[in-house]
């Protein structure tokens, strides 16, 4: 790792060791660059956080394991005498959802392009919205997701449009809204031609389902904790961080792993996933 150190400023990796500071997660080498004579400490996610990362990475595990913010705080405060408030774990949750992401994003998980997809109701600000979601067969990831306060084709067509890798077998059930917006993002030349692609399955009675049903069952379950998102904002980022405890943190029973790991994306996250994926985060 110390080889790869680069100057936070200018990139030159012509740097040196300067003075060292104990902070309250460890002590943190600062570095001097020779090209630009600047200092930097190098960030590792926690820079300037007040609680441990031990704390804040078992509360985001927590809270993605059902756990709400409030019975996240009591559980801390038997444990930790300065405890957490539950605003706290909420800046952090958004905090890390954007980091991650940006991470993740980048990553190119080995679909099988066989996908599944579906959405489901959230409530927002007591209105009915929607969250969409695509699942590749194979390997289960979450290859992209959707959240839209109507349920149209156009909404269809953006969810659709995420998706990097195309489909080589898309599965749906009956909402016309996919329909169309198949057409409009994978169509082929002739509408007859899209049938080899593209099938839509009567909901609940055809098994190729299954595998969605499940994926969603376990966003369903995780979401009805969430109960009532006040904003979409908020409601986007905890949606995002649900993504990457689904594809990088959570074992998948089914597959017996994660789903990045079956899309052989190889990361060695370790015994604490989410430490070394925001360490990794910040460092990208
Ligand atoms: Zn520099």
């Amino acid at each position: 790792m110390e080889e790869n150190i680069q100057c936070r400023f200018c990139g030159s990796k012509s740097i040196v060791k300067w003075s060292k500071r104990q902070t309250l997660n460890g002590i943190k080498q600062r570095y001097k660059c020779k090209e630009c004579k600047r200092f930097f400490t190098l960030n590792d996610g926690f820079y300037h956080m007040r609680k441990s990362k031990e704390l804040i990475t078992s509360c985001l595990d927590l809270y993605f394991n059902g756990m709400s913010l409030r019975k996240i705080r009591s559980h801390v405060r038997q444990f930790t005498p300065q405890g957490v408030s539950h605003m706290s774990v909420w800046r952090w949750l958004i905090k890390y959802s954007k980091l991650i992401k940006s991470f993740t994003d980048n990553l190119e998980p080995q679909l099988s392009r066989v996908y599944h997809a579906d959405e489901i109701f959230i409530k927002c600000k007591g209105e009915q919205n929607y969250y969409w979601d695509i699942v590749d067969a194979r390997t289960r990831f979450l290859v992209a997701t959707h959240y839209s306060t109507k349920r149209s084709s156009k909404e269809a067509r953006k969810f659709f449009m995420k998706v990097k890798q195309p489909p080589i077998k898309l599965f749906t059930d009956k909402l016309p809204a996919y329909m169309k917006a198949y057409r409009k993002t994978w169509g082929k030349k002739k509408k007859s031609q899209d049938r080899e692609c593209y099938t839509r399955l009567k909901a609940d009675k055809d098994k190729r389902n299954n595998i969605i049903e499940r994926v969603q069952g376990t966003i369903r379950e995780r979401v009805k904790v969430m109960r009532g998102l006040k904003r979409e904002y908020s409601a986007i980022a905890i949606l995002d961080l649900l993504i990457v405890w689904y594809n990088y943190i959570r074992i998948h029973q089914g597959i017996n792993t994660t789903p990045a790991q079956k899309s052989l994306i190889e990361l060695k996250l370790g015994q604490n996933k989410w430490l070394s994926l925001i360490n990794l985060s910040s460092s990208f």
